[in-house]
């Protein structure tokens, strides 16, 4: 039997509008791949407070409806806003709904409970007995407890690793998106019962500035690899295993939340890391192999075409189906995808290996000395 993959139609109404660039299209376009290759979806419903109180604040949940209440009657946000004296000491400030990122829209509250809900009952799933559970979309690792960030207005990553701590006592949260893995970091950043890895282009220049190798958490249990600009995804893989692989071994994770964020590609407009399809593939690959319990959700990936085949490749690996690199005919033609590979190759290797071997270096003579053991 393949693992239970979790989607329904109103998952796509977590919107910014046509100009933001996290497109729910990107959702929709693989669960209709998906679909040819015999994946069936099941209807997570949709999470609730209780769900999002897990890991955020009553306070921060407040002021997310005050917010949508406002967004959703036109320019009352805008006029709402004009009256706070001081701005900076508001509520909407505070819990970052004032950022570009996340422009408020109407239905917003609802919509995200209905988004994460995937990636909520997937956990569920895992904690009451499943080997595996998957869904796209969602993995919003920016959110913290009380602050919205970088398109993420709740932290479902976060919410499942504390679903998944109600049977497992070590539970490890995998994050290989472009960006730091900042929010579940954050959230679960004291307590050692979780351990947090995130491999990424480095936050000296890009979003959000954090996942440095001295984050190191309670006792050495959120683990960095921040990678320069321009890495090579082979350099991107050695670290991963060299890095992440690891820790794993040393801490023994009962369960695992994977973050699958496809934005490391090299054709990704928001970053710079120059990894490949095949090499992200392989990541996922390793994690598979493991063979722990696992949640794999989506996150970040903004080329259309990019994260569609990449996504889907890794929901198909994860479930055990084998697929053909060539598309179906008529989604190839209308997508001008013809392949789940890349059409071409990135470029050069061994690029980044400076950074890399640093980080691999500081995780060997800290993580790996420091980080409890069972
Ligand atoms: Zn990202």
């Amino acid at each position: 039997m393949p693992p239970v993959f979790y989607y329904h139609p109103r998952m796509l109404e977590y919107d910014f509008g046509p100009e933001h660039p996290f497109r729910p299209e990107r959702l929709a376009r693989c669960v209709e791949l998906l679909s040819r290759y015999g994946i069936v979806c099941e209807d997570p419903g949709v999470a609730s407070d209780a769900d999002a109180l897990r890991v955020h604040s009553q306070d921060y949940l407040t002021t997310f409806r005050q917010v949508d209440e406002l967004a959703s009657s036109p320019g009352s946000f805008e006029r709402a806003i004009e009256k706070v004296v001081d701005l900076e000491a508001s509520p909407y400030f505070c819990h970052g709904f004032l950022s570009g990122d996340n422009p408020p829209f109407p239905g917003m509250y609802q919509a995200t409970m209905n988004f994460i809900a995937g990636t909520v009952r997937a956990a569920e799933e895992v904690r009451d007995g499943a080997q595996m559970a998957l869904t796209l979309g969602a993995g919003l690792h920016h959110c913290s407890r009380e602050r919205a960030s970088g398109f993420c207005l709740l932290d479902d990553p976060a919410i499942a690793c504390g679903v998944l701590r109600e049977k497992f006592d070590r539970v490890a949260y995998i994050d290989i998106d472009l960006h730091h893995g900042d929010g579940v970091q954050w959230i679960w950043y004291e307590d050692p019962s979780v351990l947090t890895c995130s491999i990424h282009e480095s936050g000296r220049r890009l979003f959000p500035g954090t996942g440095f190798l001295e984050e190191t958490g309670s006792e050495f249990t959120a683990l960095n690899i921040p990678l320069d600009p321009y890495t090579t995804g082979d350099v991107w893989l050695d670290a991963f295993r060299r890095g992440v692989l690891p820790a794993l071994e040393r801490f023994r994770p009962q369960a695992i939340v994977l973050q699958m964020g496809a934005d490391p590609h090299f054709s990704d407009p928001l970053g710079h890391l120059m990894v490949s399809a095949h090499e992200w593939l392989e990541a996922v690959k390793d994690v598979k192999k493991l063979g722990l319990p696992l949640v794999a959700c989506g996150g970040g990936g903004y080329n259309m075409e990019s994260v569609v085949r990449m996504w889907s490749g890794a929901i198909l690996t994860l479930s055990d189906i084998e697929f053909e690199d060539s598309l179906p005919e008529d989604l190839a033609k209308n997508w001008l995808m013809p392949r789940f590979s890349d059409p071409t190759p990135p470029g050069p290797s061994g690029e980044g290996s400076h950074s890399a071997e640093i980080a691999i270096r500081y995780i060997q003579e800290h993580h790996l000395k420091g980080m409890p053991t069972p």
